[in-house]
């Protein structure tokens, strides 16, 4: 399967050769068809998977195919649940319409609204936004949505679960009735279904196996390790492999910026990213990232959630999520759109509970390692001072640059040490 034989015009072709994008996602290959043939859509597709460019190709196409109005009024609009991931939508609209006549624009909160109503004046046939962004300015009768003829809801999952939902039904009753609606997200709910059936009409449904992103193409391992001791192992493990571009994740925002400052203080460039940072510290940040000049990004789950950073190699769980679904979604962002990736995580002796709910979900065990000289302590591993000497009573070596080795051990399904001490 080629993207020729998608039906997509010379000039979107154009734009994913420029991509390098040579075959087209499972996503792209069922979806574009069916959106240029202007079906309603309803697709299970996560971050990953290409969907972005799955709904952003045919409605450009279609939109580019005729616009007789001299005023550009708002004729698709893609909802999305955070600024980032609105950010990179845009992002790839832009690219994807290069050879085409086609205006877009980005809107979303915790920014100067002035820059976006300037861009919205002009005229802007594809508008990516935030909800409470749009709902403002459209209080403020700054943009109309009255001549819609596509809707996108993207990472809908995602929307509902950020309360996002009376907010959709606004934004559903200013639009009219008449158009075409892509519902993308990652599951399936019950909430999600009631959701659809309320506002699409006979929608095609379109999967793309979330696994060619998650857990099938990752290689995972966990590190059994004390808590006291998960700064040094990180930072051990990124300047010992040299690694130029690791997201890590934390539990809370406090912790993203109490690891991030602490990396900092060992040399290693890094940055948090969280709800609290100011909409440009995350944008620069991830700017600063993706151009590695950051080589650490610390980011809670909230935050990363639809971060768009191709070919990750590395990502790290510095604290295992006490969500397991967030474990998926974290790990997504490594091995994307058919690349590898490593995902690895810290796991101190209060943590194996959520190792062994995530385990349950993802139906498979993860290899469970220790590394010399990071072996967890027999007792309460989990308190914060490091321990003085070795189990065996051996002083603890100073140094193991480059040669630690890795001792096998299956935790998991086994009583671990603790219990057995
Ligand atoms: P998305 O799921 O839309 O966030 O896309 C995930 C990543 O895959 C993005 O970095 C895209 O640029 C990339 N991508 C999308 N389609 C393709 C494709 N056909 N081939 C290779 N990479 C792709």
């Amino acid at each position: 399967m080629s993207f020729n034989s998608l039906g997509l015009s010379d000039a979107l072709l154009k734009a994913v050769s420029k991509k390098g994008y040579t075959i087209p996602t499972t996503i792209q290959e069922k979806a574009i068809p069916r959106i240029l043939e202007r079906k309603d859509v309803l697709a299970s597709a996560q971050t990953g998977t290409g969907k972005t460019a799955g709904f952003a190709l045919p409605i450009i196409q279609i939109l580019a195919q005729g616009h007789s109005l001299r005023k550009r009024p708002v004729r698709a609009l893609v909802l999305t649940p955070t600024r980032e991931l609105a950010a990179q939508v845009y992002a790839e609209v832009k690219e994807y319409s290069a050879h085409v006549d086609i205006n877009s624009a980005v809107i979303f909160g915790g920014v100067n609204q002035n820059p976006q109503v300037a861009k919205l004046r002009n005229g802007v046939d594809i508008l990516v936004a935030t909800p409470g962004r749009l709902l403002d300015l459209h209080n403020q009768k700054l943009l109309s949505l009255v001549k819609v003829e596509f809707l996108v809801l993207d990472e809908a999952d995602r929307m509902l679960d950020m309360g996002f939902l009376k907010d959709i039904r606004k934004i559903l009753n200013l639009m009219p009735s008449k158009r075409q609606n892509l519902l993308f997200s990652a599951t399936f709910s019950k909430e999600i279904k009631q959701l659809a059936s309320g506002f699409m009409r006979h929608p095609v449904i379109v999967e793309a196996t979330p696994q060619q992103t998650t857990v099938e193409k990752i290689n995972q391992k966990a590190y059994r390790v004390d808590k006291g001791r998960k700064l040094k192992l990180i930072t051990k493990l990124i300047s010992d492999g040299d690694w130029k571009q690791v997201l890590v994740f934390t539990r809370t925002k406090h912790g993203a910026n109490r690891l991030s400052q602490k990396l900092i203080k060992s040399g290693i460039s890094a940055s948090a990213i969280h709800g609290n940072k100011s909409q440009n510290h995350r944008t620069k940040t991830l700017d600063g990232f993706k151009k590695a000049t950051i080589r650490v990004l610390v980011a809670t789950d909230i935050a990363a959630r639809g971060l768009d950073i191709p070919l990750l190699p590395h990502v790290i769980n510095y604290e295992l999520p006490n969500v397991p679904e967030d474990y998926v979604h974290r790990i997504g962002r490594t091995g994307r759109a058919g690349a590898s990736g490593e995902a690895i995580s810290l796991v101190s002796s209060d943590e194996l509970d959520f190792l062994k709910s995530i385990e349950k979900l993802i139906k498979q065990n993860i290899p469970s390692e220790e590394l010399w000289g990071f072996e967890p302590s027999v007792g309460d591993v989990s308190k914060k001072e490091e321990p003085k000497k070795f189990q065996h009573g051996k002083p603890r070596p100073k140094s193991n640059k480059g040669n630690y080795k890795k001792r096998k051990r299956s935790y998991g399904a086994k009583p671990d040490r603790n219990n057995n001490a």
